[in-house]
């Protein structure tokens, strides 16, 4: 009988279980130093988690070598995947965009099966348990916590990334790891918040809209989305910002954004100069009526150097140009990132290339293994991450048997 112990009770942690379970010459002992397994699972997708992505491939990972990621994807693909969670009792639905969410739209639902599926494969779950050191002697690892050592034949170290403090982001995985000899790249907050230049945003807290985002570096395009942004007290955020946020967390930037991204500048031309038509004796702040949200409208104004008091009847062509032009590329300037804290995921982590993809063992301590978001991989907004934690944390289990 082999014993495996696996630190880390998230995403990766249990679906290595599992997978080290299914032998069985394995017995399993997972450590988690929160008080209850997958704390953070329980956030994911506002709640709802958005467990898996149908259009899933490489060029949706990001790292080092995010080639990485493509022996773990091809054995557990989506697919294989959600056949794996309908084995657990699990069903899903998928969205158009190939989004997956559990049918009951709840996360609570995803880690049912995953506790009673630990509970059933007899898979000792050690919570409240803390790893505070581990190491390798005589061939055996040895698991350090603050009440109790384990031992065992084969180590996975699942401690996830930094990402999502208040829901159980550390640093401990990357720290374990390093005292293997490993080595990690510096790591970044992403699908983060931005901060930007504050004057705009500020009025516009709480305000949500539709625009294409792109985040320009000088003159050259670093990254594009389109979809709904959210203004905050420090900047921006919202999915379609989350997806260029990893860009901006390396690079800084200036962002674009347009907020008629289905008309082109001529036809918005149009649709001011018939408000001024419409509503003469309004104030230029209300230019965007019917189009905008007010406040947005307001703020484009004055992005334009026009006065929002002023009326509609006094503004030139020229200006309803100039209004047309701020609306289809409003300017911000990123000035940094939300902490780790309000960050999905972390980008960066423990260097790859001293991995093998094919198993996830360690090129520099055998018996060792590593899987889900500690690694140096990160992926899109949409249900990556979880896909590569899941995909990772099975064949992490597998091929420690
Ligand atoms: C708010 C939020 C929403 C998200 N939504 C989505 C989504 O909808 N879809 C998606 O694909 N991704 C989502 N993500 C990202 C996704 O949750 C992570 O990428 C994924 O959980 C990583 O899995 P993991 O197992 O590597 O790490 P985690 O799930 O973070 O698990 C690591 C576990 O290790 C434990 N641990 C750490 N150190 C120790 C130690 N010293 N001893 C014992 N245990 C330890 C931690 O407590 C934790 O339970 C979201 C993240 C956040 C924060």
């Amino acid at each position: 009988m082999k014993t495996v112990l696996i630190i880390g009770g998230g995403a990766s942690g249990m679906a290595a279980a599992l997978s080290a379970a299914a032998s069985p010459d394995n017995r399993v002992v997972l450590l988690e130093r929160q008080a209850r397994v997958g704390r953070k699972l329980l956030s994911t997708g506002n709640g709802r988690c958005n467990l898996t992505n149908m259009s899933c491939s490489p060029e949706k990972y990001h790292g080092e070598e995010a080639s990485f990621v493509m022996p773990a994807l091809s054995a557990y693909p989506p697919e294989k995947i959600l056949g794996w969670f309908r084995s657990l009792g699990l069903i899903t639905v998928e969205q158009p965009d190939g989004r997956v969410y559990p049918f009951s739209d709840t996360a609570a639902s995803v880690l049912d099966v995953l506790r009673f599926a630990l509970e059933s494969s007899g898979v000792r779950v050690q919570a409240g348990e803390c790893v505070l050191s581990a190491s390798r002697r005589g061939g055996r690892f040895c698991v350090q916590t603050a009440s109790s050592v384990y031992q065992g034949d084969a180590l996975i170290i699942a401690a996830g990334g930094k990402a999502g403090g208040k829901v159980g982001g550390v640093s401990d995985g990357y720290e374990l790891l390093s005292s293997f000899g490993h080595r990690c790249s510096r790591i970044y907050p992403a699908l983060v918040p931005l901060h930007t230049d504050t004057d705009f945003p500020r009025a516009l807290k709480g305000v949500r809209t539709d625009a294409h985002v792109r985040l320009f570096g000088g003159s050259s395009l670093l990254a594009e989305s389109c979809g709904e942004v959210q203004f905050t007290e420090k900047g921006i955020s919202g999915p379609a910002v989350f997806e260029v946020s990893r860009t901006a967390s390396v690079h800084g930037g200036e962002l674009e954004l347009d907020f008629f991204r289905t008309l082109p500048h001529s036809e918005v031309f149009a649709l001011l100069r018939q408000r001024r038509e419409l509503s003469p004796d309004a104030e230029a702040g209300n230019a965007f009526a019917g189009l905008l949200h007010s406040r947005l409208g307001s703020v484009i104004a004055r992005a334009a150097s026009i006065r929002p008091s002023g009326l509609m009847k006094d503004l030139s062509d020229g200006d309803l140009s100039l209004l047309a032009d701020r609306a289809k590329a409003f300017r911000l300037r990123v000035t940094g990132t939300d902490s780790f804290d309000a960050a999905q995921v972390t980008s960066g982590g423990i260097l790859t290339s001293e991995f093998s993809p094919e198993t996830l063992e360690s090129r520099l301590v055998p018996g060792l293994f590593a899987c889900g978001e500690v690694l140096d991989i990160d992926g899109d907004c949409g249900g990556y991450n979880l896909q590569w934690a899941w995909a990772s944390g099975l064949l992490a289990g597998r091929l420690s048997r």
